[in-house]
């Protein structure tokens, strides 16, 4: 027993010896790439008592070939404004890994966005596909075009240039883009169609969240959002707690929150609070979501406007004040590293239940201790926001098909999907040793599906 015991203790050394010594090459190879290093590290750590276990995964160096990607593309976005003058703008496509299906990821179109933050994006991506037990492998894209004040025209001419070069480098069977912050169905729409015309033929699955009418799957917009609660809500489930009679704060106000805030709401959730880059609106009696739709899905206006349609809100300029709202539930849904290790104290302090991540990487790391610490249920992003690349796969399947499924169908496989991703998470949780943490759990589930089948393909 107790040489069994010095044997494992020797095994975890040897992999906690190893990932540090990878991180620190990481690290080096990619200097200044501080969000890449973070997702990284969150992952890698994670893994360590997987990797004590099957040593196999270290001797063949697995974790040193995914954290290189296959490719980084980026290239030049030309295109020429309202008033003739010729913009330049930057592009990126970073195909991480096709261990178990064609590349699979969104497109990002913000000023912030860069090689790390596209790295970041594209290597979590591989264990969140993985998890949705869908066959979709990793990829991200973007551009650091800023599509606030833009024209429609201007838009169009800016997807148009993007296509140009992204058409290269995608296709059906191979990498397989998606929306993704500043990227929704007019951006899809206008991709597509330079797509075809590029390609000449009618190729539906290269792009998922086209629109209804050319090969979009109903449910896709929501399916992020409603993903997210359902997760959530199985969570605190097992705790017998539950959306209905909660107190909930969404953050952001863009395709991922107001289709949380709407399935918060449809399970009895009170939702108070949500925000954009600007500032957030507290709603003591309850945000009124058909006002943020059509501020913010028809009319592209801000959350202040919110208050000259509702007087008895709160508008306050900034973002992360949103995190002083005492509330049971909250859902960042907004961007990264939204939630620093002060907002999580306060959260804590304000007696917060459960938080779900609906955006990506939301909680930086010291964010996420404090909460684990303080024994709040944690649903991480990796998994609390699959459903919207999991409606993306079954957009794939429909088109791959050449049928349309109807939203009753498609929002039944999404719950069945979101519950699978809460089990197979859960129960990797119970079998490595920490019953319940789903960040570790949500992590080893993903990788193992994709370390067994890079074993199974070779070197
Ligand atoms: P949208 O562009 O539709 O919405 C983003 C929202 O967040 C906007 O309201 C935006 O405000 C707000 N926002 C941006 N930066 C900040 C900030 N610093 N503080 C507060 N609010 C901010 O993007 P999505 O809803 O599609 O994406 C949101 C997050 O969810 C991202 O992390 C994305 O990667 C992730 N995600 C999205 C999926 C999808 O299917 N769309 C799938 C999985 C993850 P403003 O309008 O002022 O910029």
């Amino acid at each position: 027993m107790k040489l069994q015991q010095e044997v494992e203790e020797t095994h975890t050394r040897y992999a906690q010896d190893y990932v540090n010594h990878l991180l620190e090459t990481v690290v080096h190879r990619n200097p200044y790439e501080t969000e890449f290093h973070q997702a990284v590290k969150e992952v890698f750590y994670s893994l360590i008592p997987v990797l004590a276990k099957n040593p196999k995964y270290i001797e063949y160096a697995i974790l040193d070939r995914l954290v290189e990607p296959d490719r980084l593309i980026t290239f030049r976005v030309p295109w020429t404004d309202d008033n003739g003058k010729v913009r330049v703008n930057r592009g990126f496509r970073v195909q991480f890994s096709n261990a178990i299906g064609p590349y699979k990821g969104g497109l990002r179109f913000h000023p912030s966005v860069n090689a790390s933050i596209i790295k970041f994006l594209g290597f979590e991506q591989i264990f969140k596909n993985s998890l949705t037990g869908q066959p979709i492998g990793g990829g991200k894209g973007g551009s650091d075009f800023d599509p606030k004040g833009k024209s429609e025209l201007e838009i169009m001419r800016f997807c148009q240039s993007f296509m140009t070069e992204l058409s290269k480098h995608i296709g059906q069977d191979t990498d397989v883009p998606a929306g993704d912050i500043g990227v929704g169905a007019r951006e899809i729409g206008y991709m597509f169609g330079q797509y075809k015309k590029l390609i000449g033929a009618y190729e539906a699955g290269v792009l998922t969240g086209k629109g209804i009418g050319y090969g979009g799957s109903l449910g896709r917009k929501e399916a992020t959002g409603y993903g997210a609660v359902y997760f959530v809500e199985q969570m605190l489930n097992e705790k017998d707690l539950s959306f209905n009679g909660s107190t909930v704060v969404v953050s952001g106000s863009g395709n991922v929150s107001i289709y949380a805030m709407e399935k918060a709401m449809q399970l009895g959730a009170r939702v108070v609070a949500c925000s954009d880059s600007s500032g957030y609106i507290y709603h003591k009696d309850g945000i009124n979501l058909d006002t943020i739709k059509r501020l913010k899905e028809v009319e592209n206006r801000r959350c202040r406007d919110y208050v000259l349609e509702h007087p008895d809100a709160v508008y306050t300029e900034g973002c992360s004040g949103i995190w002083t709202i005492p509330c049971d539930i909250a859902l960042p849904c907004a961007t990264q590293n939204e939630i620093n290790h002060l907002s999580a104290e306060l959260l804590v302090r304000n007696g917060v239940k459960a938080i779900g991540e609906g955006a990506n990487m939301p909680s930086t790391l010291e964010a996420i201790d404090i909460f684990l610490q303080h024994n709040v249920l944690f649903a991480p992003a990796k998994a609390a926001n699959a459903g919207g690349v999991s409606v993306s796969a079954l957009e794939m399947a429909q088109n791959s098909a050449r049928l349309s499924w109807t939203m009753d169908e498609v929002d039944a496989k999404l719950q069945i999907i979101m519950k699978n991703i809460y089990r197979e998470s859960m129960k990797a949780s119970e079998e490595y040793g920490v019953p319940g943490n789903l960040v570790i759990g949500a992590n080893i589930a993903g990788f193992v599906k994709v370390a067994d089948a890079m074993l199974a393909q070779g070197v």
